[in-house]
């Protein structure tokens, strides 16, 4: 098992201007595990309900995805109603309902423990934590989060940050975190705080990567087709992580074509709504579109 991933396995209602979709699945730990699957098997940990449809396990198993650490307890999955502006990076969440999450203590299966990578996708920092004292040498930790979190648990979610390698923030979390307007000198300060790497997420502007030798900026793929925002941070997590796994290298070339891959994986999944689009999409569609992106940059 070389990537880990622990991140939420939700049922969400989802509002945009011209649709509204009730209790579809998402969670971060979904579409990111399903973006990082086109380039490794990776092993999620999480916990669904009772109502978490079965077609979607077994899909995930049907993508290679080690499904052994994702619990299925009695009870309701957590559920997360939210709903878009007309401008998609403007979203306000109307409700969360943590649910069998609440009671989730998580035990790492045995052959997760020698994980490579480690993910802690957005979930509570205590999780992420407890989750981290359980993998013996990983040789990088990566974190994302969102201002639910910022809010109800700063310092767990400090601490967490200060013993990662890799933090990914968009930008509205990455100015709540620091206080700073511009994001260049916000993700110094997020850089003094422990991650040698800060992924800063911009919605359709791309993703701006700082880290004290280098930065690069990866564009967002130019796309008319916005139909629901939801899931793209997670998906360019995934993708991100799951190339870097694929190539078993850190080297500075690398994360930049990690970035590149998280941000087709990224402009996929808003194409449809929820995971319709991860679930159709194939590795052809993927190795052309990253061709496409080089061609936007190339001058
Ligand atoms: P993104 O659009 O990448 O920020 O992720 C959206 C996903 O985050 C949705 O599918 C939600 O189910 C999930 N989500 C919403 N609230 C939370 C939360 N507090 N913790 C973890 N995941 C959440």
């Amino acid at each position: 098992m070389s990537l880990v991933i622990v991140g939420t396995f939700n049922l969400d209602t989802i509002e945009t201007p011209q649709e509204r979709r009730e209790r579809i699945v998402g969670g971060s730990g979904t579409y990111c595990c399903l973006a990082a699957s086109f380039f490794t098997a990776p092993g999620i940990v999480g916990v669904v309900g009772e109502d978490f449809p079965k077609d979607t396990l077994e899909l995930f198993k049907a993508k290679g995805i080690d499904t052994e650490g994702l619990l299925v307890k009695p009870g309701k999955t957590f559920f997360w109603e939210g709903r878009y502006e007309d401008d998609p990076n403007k979203r306000t969440t109307i409700a969360t309902e943590v649910n069998v999450l609440k009671s989730f203590r998580p035990q790492l299966p045995d052959h997760y423990r020698g994980a490579d990578i480690l993910f802690l996708a957005n979930i509570d920092p205590e999780l992420q934590e407890d989750i981290l004292a359980q993998v013996n040498n990983p040789r990088l930790v990566a974190m994302d989060t969102m201002n639910y979190w910022i809010q109800t648990r700063a310092a767990s979610l400090l601490n967490v940050l200060n013993k990662v390698d890799v933090f990914f923030a968009n930008d509205e979390e990455v100015r709540m975190l620091t206080d700073e307007l511009n994001l260049i000198t916000a993700g110094k300060r997020l850089l003094e705080k422990g991650p040698s790497l800060v992924v800063i997420k911009k919605g359709e502007h791309g993703a701006l990567l700082l880290s004290k030798d280098f930065v690069f900026v990866a564009p967002a793929y130019p796309s008319e087709t916005v139909l629901d925002p939801t899931g793209a941070g997670d998906s360019f997590g995934g993708g991100f992580l799951g190339y870097l796994d694929n190539v078993d290298s850190y080297a500075e070339g690398d994360i930049r074509k990690a970035a590149v891959y998280g941000s087709v994986l990224a402009s996929f999944t808003i194409e449809k709504f929820g995971i319709d689009r991860l679930e159709s999409l194939s590795s052809d569609e993927i190795e052309n579109r990253f061709a496409e992106f080089q061609k936007l940059v190339s001058f």
